[in-house]
C-alpha cells in the first residue's frame, strides 16, 4: 500500500483483513474511523487510478461501416449496379453504386451519433457513494474511490469496492452478482476465520458489484477497479443498453418487406415495358431497376436511430434520463401510470404541523427545517420543560432517527447533485437536511419544544437499533438512560405502532391502553390524514434485564425473527407516547400534470405506505381522484383480494394505501393483464421487481436507491411527476417522427412511379416524364437530406390530447399509406406532371416515340425531364413543411423553426442547380439549364402543397372541435 511518505506498505488481501480485528484493519488500511484525509485520498487516487470497470469494447467504427454496406437493401443495389456495368450502362452503374455509399456512409454517421448521444448519457448517470474523509461524512463519485476509504453503507445501495466491514446494524447484502444466489447473505462486523468458506459466505467481507439489501454498516476499502472480484471476473454491469428496441425490430422487417416490394415493382416493370412499349432487354432493365430503386427506403434505420437518440437527449433536458432505448416507445403506448406520493406527487419536504398526546393537543408554528417555530395548545406556548409527555414524545421521536440538519453557516461540501440527501427549499432556504425528511422534521420539532436533539443523543447513547422498514412501517432503536436503564424508542405508521401498545403516557403516569383510548386516537389520526398530513406514531418501552444483557453484549441477528433482538420480540408492550402530524405539500406542477394525463387518456394509479385518508386527500387535491366516491385498498386488504377481485377494483377510481413495496407488482401484474402499458415509480430496494415488470420502470434520482436504478428504465433526475409526463411527451413524439419520416419518403414514389405508368401503358407515346438517372438522382437528393430533419422534430402541439396509441399499431399503418400515395403522393404528381407539360406547352411537344433520353435527345424532351426532376423536388419541400404536423397548422410551427430540416432545403435546391446548371453534370444527369419562367412556376410549386395541406387540416381541425362538442 503506498501511503502519503511515498512508502509502500504491504497490500493485504480480503482473506487476510477478513480475520483482523477493526483497529488491525484500520491500522492495515492506514486509515481511521474518521476516513482518510482529502490530500491522502487524492495521492491514493493517483497510485491506485480510479475506481472503474473497463468497459467492454463497443463495436468498432470499422464494422459499423461495413455494417452499413452488408444489408439486404444495399446488398440488392450492389447487385443492381453491377447488372448495369455488365450490360454496359456505365454510368446508371456509377449511380446505383454511389446512392449505396452515401446511404451506407450517412447510415454510419446517424449511428455513431446515436452511440455518442448514448453515451452521454451515461455520463449523465454517474455513481455517487457515501464515504467518510476528514472525519465528515461526505458524497463523492464511485470512481473517486480508494482502498483506505470508510464506506457508509445503507439500504439499496450499491457496493462499489472489496471492503471490509466495520460496523454493521442489520445488514444484508444482495450478491447475486457473486453468486447467483438471490436470497440476501447476513453480514456482520466481527472478525472471522474463513477457513472453508467462500468468498461470498465470509460474513465481515463485501464486494464490488453487490448490493445493500437490508440495514446499514460501514466498511474499508480494501480492493478497487480491475483489482476488486468483480472487476477481475470483468462482470460489468452497463447502464445504457444498445440492444434492438421492438421498434428497430419492426423497421428491420418493414424495411425488408419494402425490399421485396421494391424489387416486385421493378419486375413488373420490366415485363410490362417488355411487353408494351417492346423496348430492347437493356433500357427496360435500366427503367425498371430505376423504379425500383426508387421505391427502396434508404436512410430509415438510421433515422430511426437518430431519433430515438435525440429523444432520449430532449428526456434528459427534462430530467427522464433513458436507460434502455426500447422505453422510449413503451411511454408512447403508456395507459396507467401508478406512482407513488411521498416525494414524487409531494416536496418530501415535512414540517410537523401537529403533536398529540392523550392529555392534549399541540398545533407547531413555523415552515421548513429552521427551528423556528413553537408548540402551542391552550391558548399558551408549551415547552418540555413543563409538559413530560410532550417531552418524552419529541424526545423519543428524535432518538429514533438517523437525519441531520446542518446550520445555514455551514460550508457545503457537496455541491453536485446529491442522492437520497434533501435540501431544504423553504423559505429560509439554507437549512439542509442529510438523510430522511420525515426523520428530519422529528429533529426540528424537538428543538421547537425546546428541547437539542443532539444534547440528548449525547445523555442517551443509542445501543441498537432496528432500521426502518417500509414491510413494518416502524423504526426502533435502543437508547441508555441517564438511570442506567435501556429503552426501547419506536416510532412508526400509527395503526402498526398503535396495535403494539399496551399502555398510553398521561400526565398521571402510563395507563392501560383500551377500546375508548383506541378508538380516540385513530380519532385523531384520521383528522389529521383527511387534511392531507403524514402522522407517526411514537412509543417506548424499558428492557427488561434479559434484553438488556443481550443488547450490551451485542447479540447481533436482529434479522432472525426468534432471536432476543428481533423486531418480532422486541416491538411488543409499547407505551404509546402520541402522534406527530407533518405536512407534506403536493409539488406545485403536479396538478398540471396530472389534468395533461387525463386530457392524454393516462390513468394515474397511486400506490402508497402511507394511510388512507391522507393518500387520498392529497389524491383529491392533486385531481388524480374526483369528489366522488375513491375505494381505498390497503395493502392487509389486498392480499387477502383475488385476482377477479383486484381486476374489478381497478376499473374505479381507487388509491392503494399501507401497501408493502412488493404488493406493487400484483398491481402492476393484473393490469398488464387487463391489457394496460404500465408505468411505474419507485425508490426502494423492495421496488426492483415491480419497476422490472412493468413496461416503463421509473427510479427516482435523488430518493431512490441503486438497487431501484439498476432495475428502472427510467431514472428521473428530480423525482418529479411532472417529468415522466414530460417523458411521456417524448415518447409519443419519437413515434409520429418516424411516421413523418415514412410518410415523407413514400410520397415522392408516387409522381416517380404514376409518370412511368402513364409512360407504359400508352405504349410510350407519352415520353417518359423522368429517366431513371433523374429518379435515382430524388432518392439521393431530396429523400435523404430534409427527411433527416424531421427525425428531430419535437412533440407537436395536441400531441398529448390524443389517447395512447394501441402498441398493436403498425408503424405503416392503413391511414399513414393513404395519405402518401393517395394525398401527399397526388399533390407531387400534378405538380410534376404540371412542370412537364409546362415545358411542352410553352416549347412544342417532342417527337415520340422516343428511344429514351439519347445524347441526341430531342432538347424540348430534356427540359421537360428536367422540369418534372425540379417539380417533385420542389413539391418535396412543401411535402416535408406538411409531414412536420399530422393535424396543427405547419404555419405555427414555423416553417424555418427546424434548421436540420431548413439545412436540407437548402443542400437540395443546391444540388438541383448543380446538376441543371454545370454543364458537366448535365450530360450526366440528362438535364438542361432552367430558365427564369421554370423557375417561377417552381417557386409556387411548396407554397402551393402547403397551402392546400393547411387547408385540410383546417377542416379537419374545425371538424374535430364540432364533433367534440
Ligand atoms: P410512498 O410509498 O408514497 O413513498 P411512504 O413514504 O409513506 O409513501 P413508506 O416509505 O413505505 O411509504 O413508509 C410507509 C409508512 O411507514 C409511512 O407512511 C410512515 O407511516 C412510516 N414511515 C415512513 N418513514 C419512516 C421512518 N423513517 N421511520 C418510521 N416510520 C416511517
Amino acid at each position: 500500500m503506498i501511503v502519503s511518505n511515498g512508502t509502500r506498505a504491504s497490500s493485504y488481501s480480503m482473506d487476510e483483513v477478513s480475520v483482523m480485528t477493526t483497529g488491525q484493519v484500520y491500522e492495515a488500511l492506514q486509515t481511521t474511523e474518521g476516513g482518510l484525509s482529502a490530500t491522502e485520498a487524492r495521492i491514493r487516487l493517483g497510485a491506485y487510478g480510479r475506481n472503474v470497470i473497463e468497459e467492454r469494447r463497443r463495436t468498432p467504427a470499422a464494422l459499423l461501416l461495413l455494417k452499413g454496406f452488408t444489408h439486404l437493401m444495399a446488398l440488392l443495389l450492389w447487385a443492381a449496379g453491377a447488372v448495369a456495368f455488365v450490360a454496359g450502362l456505365t454510368e446508371l452503374g456509377v449511380a446505383v453504386w454511389l446512392v449505396n455509399v452515401i446511404n451506407g456512409v450517412f447510415s454510419f454517421w446517424q449511428e455513431y451519433r446515436a452511440g455518442k448521444a448514448a453515451e452521454a448519457l451515461k455520463d449523465m448517470l454517474p455513481q455517487h457513494v457515501n464515504v467518510m474523509r476528514d472525519g465528515e461524512r461526505v458524497r463523492i463519485l464511485a470512481q473517486d474511490v480508494v482502498p483506505g476509504d470508510v464506506l457508509i453503507l445503507e439500504e439499496g445501495d450499491s457496493i462499489c469496492a472489496d471492503a471490509r466491514l466495520v460496523a454493521a446494524s442489520d445488514l444484508q447484502v444482495n450478491q447475486s452478482t457473486l453468486n447467483g444466489e438471490s436470497t440476501p447473505a447476513r453480514k456482520r462486523a466481527d472478525a472471522v476465520d474463513v477457513g472453508g468458506l467462500t468468498a461470498a459466505e465470509i460474513p465481515d467481507l463485501v464486494y464490488a458489484g453487490t448490493s445493500v439489501a437490508q440495514g446499514h454498516g460501514r466498511a474499508v476499502a480494501v480492493c478497487t477497479g480491475m483489482t476488486t472480484r468483480f472487476g477481475r471476473i470483468a462482470r460489468l454491469t452497463q447502464s445504457v443498453e444498445d440492444k434492438p428496441s421492438p421498434l428497430q425490430v419492426e423497421l428491420n422487417h418493414l424495411t425488408r418487406q419494402i425490399t421485396v416490394f421494391a424489387a416486385c415493382i421493378g419486375t413488373a416493370f420490366l415485363l410490362l415495358d417488355i411487353l408494351f412499349v417492346h423496348n430492347p432487354l437493356a433500357q427496360a432493365f435500366l427503367f425498371a431497376l430505376g423504379m425500383m430503386v426508387a421505391f427502396i427506403p434508404e436512410g430509415l434505420l438510421p433515422t430511426v436511430t437518430l431519433s430515438l437518440a435525440m429523444a432520449v437527449q430532449r428526456m434528459a433536458k427534462r430530467n427522464a434520463l433513458v436507460k434502455r432505448l426500447s422505453s422510449v416507445e413503451s411511454l408512447g403506448c403508456t395507459s396507467v401510470i401508478c406512482t407513488d406520493k411521498t416525494g414524487t406527487l409531494t416536496r418530501n419536504e415535512m414540517t410537523v404541523e401537529a403533536l398529540w398526546t392523550a392529555r392534549r393537543e399541540y398545533r407547531v408554528t413555523g415552515l421548513g427545517y429552521a427551528p423556528r417555530g413553537a408548540v402551542e395548545a391552550e391558548g399558551r406556548v408549551w415547552t418540555a420543560r413543563d409538559d413530560a409527555v410532550l417531552r418524552d414524545l419529541v424526545g423519543a421521536a428524535a432518538l429514533c432517527t438517523n437525519a441531520h440538519l446542518h446550520a445555514p453557516s455551514g460550508e457545503e461540501r457537496d455541491g453536485s447533485a446529491a442522492v437520497r440527501e434533501h435540501h431544504d427549499a423553504s423559505a429560509d432556504g439554507r437549512w439542509q437536511v442529510y438523510g430522511d425528511p420525515t426523520e428530519a422534521c422529528l429533529l426540528v420539532a424537538c428543538g421547537k419544544a425546546g428541547l437539542d436533539p443532539d444534547a440528548l443523543a449525547d445523555v442517551m447513547p443509542r445501543m441498537f437499533e432496528l432500521p426502518f422498514d417500509s414491510r413494518r412501517k416502524r423504526m426502533s432503536v435502543v437508547n441508555a438512560m441517564p438511570d442506567g436503564t435501556l429503552r426501547l424508542n419506536v416510532k412508526g405508521a400509527p395503526n402498526e405502532v398503535v396495535a403494539l401498545a399496551t399502555h398510553v403516557a398521561t400526565d398521571a403516569g402510563d395507563v392501560p391502553m383500551t377500546a375508548a383510548l383506541r378508538e380516540r386516537i385513530m380519532a385523531a389520526n384520521d383528522a389529521y390524514a383527511d387534511r392531507g398530513l403524514r402522522v407517526l406514531a411514537v412509543a417506548r418501552r424499558t428492557l427488561d434485564a434479559d434484553e438488556a444483557r443481550a443488547v450490551s453484549s451485542g447479540v447481533p441477528d436482529a434479522g432472525d425473527a426468534s432471536a432476543p433482538l428481533s423486531a418480532e420480540r422486541m416491538e411488543r408492550g409499547l407505551t404509546l407516547l402520541g402522534l406527530e402530524a407533518m405536512v407534506d405539500p403536493p409539488r406545485p406542477e403536479v396538478a398540471r400534470a396530472v389534468e395533461q394525463c387525463h386530457t392524454a387518456g393516462i390513468r394515474i394509479i397511486m400506490i402508497t405506505g402511507d394511510y388512507g385518508r391522507t393518500a387520498v386527500a392529497i389524491a383529491r387535491r392533486i385531481g388524480i381522484v374526483g369528489a366522488g366516491d375513491v375505494r381505498v385498498v390497503s395493502g392487509p386488504e389486498l392480499s387477502t383480494m383475488g385476482d377477479a377481485e383486484l381486476t374489478e377494483a381497478l376499473r374505479g377510481d381507487v388509491v392503494f394505501a399501507r401497501m408493502a413495496p412488493e404488493q406493487k407488482l400484483r398491481v402492476v401484474t393484473c393490469l398488464q393483464r387487463m391489457g394496460q402499458i404500465v408505468a411505474t415509480t419507485g425508490d426502494g430496494v423492495n421496488d426492483a421487481p415491480a419497476l422490472k415488470k412493468a413496461d416503463v420502470g421509473v427510479a427516482m434520482g435523488m430518493a431512490g436507491t441503486d438497487v431501484a436504478k439498476e432495475a428502472a428504465d427510467i431514472i428521473l433526475a428530480d423525482d418529479n411527476f411532472a417529468s415522466i409526463v414530460a417523458a411521456i411527451e417524448e415518447g409519443r413524439a419519437v413515434y409520429a417522427n418516424i411516421r413523418r419520416f415514412l410518410l415523407y419518403i413514400l410520397n415522392s414514389n408516387v409522381p416517380e412511379a404514376v409518370p412511368s405508368a402513364v409512360y407504359l401503358f400508352s405504349g410510350g407515346m407519352v415520353p417518359l416524364p423522368l429517366t431513371t438517372m433523374q429518379i435515382l438522382t430524388i432518392d439521393l437528393g431530396t429523400d435523404m437530406l430534409p427527411a433527416l430533419g424531421l427525425g428531430t422534430e419535437p412533440p407537436e402541439d395536441g400531441v398529448m390530447d390524443q389517447p395512447p396509441r394501441d402498441p398493436r399499431e403498425r408503424l405503416l399503418d392503413r391511414p399513414t399509406l393513404v395519405k402518401a400515395f393517395l394525398w401527399y403522393g397526388l399533390l407531387g404528381t400534378v405538380a410534376s406532371l404540371a412542370g412537364y407539360f409546362l415545358v411542352n406547352v410553352l416549347h412544342g411537344w417532342p417527337h415520340v416515340p422516343l428511344a429514351g433520353m439519347t445524347d441526341d435527345a430531342d432538347p424540348v424532351y430534356v427540359a421537360a425531364t428536367t422540369m418534372t426532376l425540379a417539380s417533385i423536388v420542389f413539391a418535396q419541400i412543401g411535402a416535408v413543411w406538411n409531414c412536420r404536423t399530422s393535424r396543427s397548422s405547419a404555419l405555427r410551427a414555423g416553417l424555418f423553426s427546424n434548421r436540420t430540416i431548413t439545412v436540407g432545403i437548402v443542400a437540395e435546391i443546391a444540388l438541383l442547380v448543380l446538376i441543371t446548371e454545370v454543364p458537366a453534370l448535365q450530360g450526366v444527369f440528362h438535364t438542361a439549364p432552367l430558365e427564369f419562367a421554370d423557375y417561377c412556376y417552381l417557386a409556387c410549386i411548396p407554397f402551393a402543397v402547403l397551402g392546400i395541406e393547411e387547408l385540410r387540416k383546417l377542416v379537419c381541425r374545425v371538424h374535430a372541435r364540432r364533433a367534440a362538442r
